[in-house]
């Protein structure tokens, strides 16, 4: 979305009272409403931008965050609907457009439920159908399950189509009239003055037919708000910001319109051993001095089971080591990760009486003779006393 300035896009001035912006939006909301404009991008952008726009400047803390940051602070993903209240919808995000001009039209209520919004777009029976928002669903899942893939169950709420009019919004057993209004012509000639003007019928949408009877389980609309389930899979190799489209199984549409799609982000949990960097993992493991200093074999826990790994003898503190493909898998189909193992030699801090005399007798035996890195070091180091 294009940082455009919201006061600007609604056309107020930054002081505007609530009801100033109220009344810029819906002015220009009816303007691009799509059904207005069918067929115009431009027009459906700007329907979503102005919307956004009163979305985040009605409520008193975002405008208060507007005024401060700008856009900037409101840049959520263009096109993907925010949630709607329901279990397990998370992130940030915009509401759906529609929803927004029907909140704002419903409080009118002109007549009935509907309002102006039924008023002037024939309700779920309108013109050319709309297609059903994306939804977001925020899941979290364990380093594990990232490395092998899983099949997981969500469920969440969703607007689904009507089972009892079967999404057509029409009581079952109603028909589909010839709209009064307009004769089914699906225009109307306005008055405007000295010029007669004519438009889209505001009673149904220029469909030229209205349903006769609202179907009593969705007033009308075509579609419910219900709790659904959702199997699905999560290829091997995802990680945190992974974001998978399930075609298809957002929210349904209107009036014949499209579903919109379901993004599920992802997210790994932390690992209390591996630490995950790009396709590799990395880990540290303790070891004993005496191993370090005499070298052989140890067990290092992966992700597939346990891997031996082979220390030469006078391993230092801090040595990374490599295991070959014992990383995570490719999500593109590229080699597998590795994994890292860092080893740190660990002191005994604790001695028993045979350990300190053999220690001692260790020391005694070795005298001066510096190792040969430490034999540098101090060398180094007389230049500075
Ligand atoms: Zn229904
Ligand atoms: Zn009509």
């Amino acid at each position: 979305m294009a940082k455009e300035d919201y006061y600007d896009l609604l056309g107020v001035e930054k002081s505007a009272s609530a009801e100033e912006l109220k009344k810029a939006y819906r002015k220009k909301a009816v303007q691009f409403h799509p059904d207005k404009n069918p067929g115009d991008k431009a027009a459906e952008e700007m329907f979503k931008k102005v919307s956004h726009a009163y979305e985040v400047l009605s409520d008193a803390e975002k405008r208060a965050a507007y005024d401060r940051y700008g856009p900037a602070a409101f840049e959520g993903g263009a096109g993907a609907a925010g949630p709607r209240g329901g279990g397990g919808m998370g992130g940030g995000g915009f509401h759906d457009p529609f929803d927004i001009f029907r909140e704002v039209f419903g409080q009118q209520g002109g007549r009935g439920g509907g309002g102006i919004f039924e008023e002037m777009f024939g309700g779920g029976g309108g013109g050319g159908g709309r297609d059903g928002a994306d939804l977001r669903y925020d899941l979290e899942i364990s380093l594990e399950e990232a490395a092998r893939g899983v099949e997981k169950e969500i469920s969440f709420r969703k607007q689904m189509a009507c089972e009892r009019c079967d999404g057509s919004g029409a009581e079952p057993g109603s028909k589909r009239v010839t709209c009064a209004t307009c004769r089914g012509a699906g225009q109307v000639r306005r008055s405007g003055g000295i010029i007669t003007f004519t438009q889209t019928c505001p009673s149904c949408g220029g469909a030229g037919t209205r349903i006769e009877k609202p179907c009593s389980g969705c007033r009308g609309e075509g579609r419910v708000a219900r709790s659904t389930k959702l199997n699905v899979r999560i290829p091997p190799g995802v990680d945190t910001g992974s974001r998978l489209r399930s075609s298809g199984n957002g929210e349904a549409g209107l009036a014949g319109g499209q579903p919109g799609d379901l993004y599920i982000v992802l997210s790994v949990k932390e690992h209390e051993l591996f630490e995950r960097q790009g396709d590799d993992l990395f880990c540290e493991i303790p070891i004993k001095f005496t191993l370090a200093s005499l070298g052989g074999s140890i067990e290092v826990p992966t992700l597939s089971g346990k891997a031996a790994l082979k220390l030469p003898h006078g391993t230092q503190s801090g040595t990374t080591f490599r295991l070959r493909g014992r990383g995570m898998p490719s999500l593109r189909g590229g080699a597998q990760g590795d994994q890292l193992v860092r080893v740190q030699v660990e002191v005994p801090t604790a001695l028993s009486s045979e350990q300190r005399r053999l220690l001692e007798e260790f020391a005694r035996v070795s005298g001066d003779a510096a190792e040969p890195t430490s034999r540098s070091f101090f060398e180094k180091a007389k230049k500075f006393f």
